[in-house]
């Protein structure tokens, strides 16, 4: 199984399968703003607008706030040794 996942949110694109067995691949591509292809969301949402307002504005807003989140999310995955947060709300319990 080969699953295609966004270049911009790197969510796995979706693939409807049709009754009699054709896949249609949800995918599309990412230029101008990213090399490879992107989901229906980010399409619609960064990359079509991209087309007509120019890369630089909006690759300005989006690319940082992707790349806030994304650092978010992945700290998010190794765990929580980042822990600073809670340990701070439980030294209200004493
Ligand atoms: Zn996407």
């Amino acid at each position: 199984m080969t699953e295609k996942r966004c270049v911009i949110c790197l969510k796995e694109i979706e693939v409807i399968e049709k009754p009699d067995g054709t896949k249609i691949v949800c995918d599309n591509s990412a230029q101008p703003l990213m090399d490879g292809r992107c989901c229906d969301a980010c399409d619609c949402l960064l990359v079509i607008p991209s087309r007509h307002i120019g890369t630089s504005l909006l690759t300005d807003i989006g690319s940082s706030m992707l790349s806030l989140r994304l650092l978010h999310r992945h700290a998010q995955k190794k765990g929580f040794e980042d822990s600073t947060e809670k340990t701070e709300s439980k030294n209200n319990e004493s």
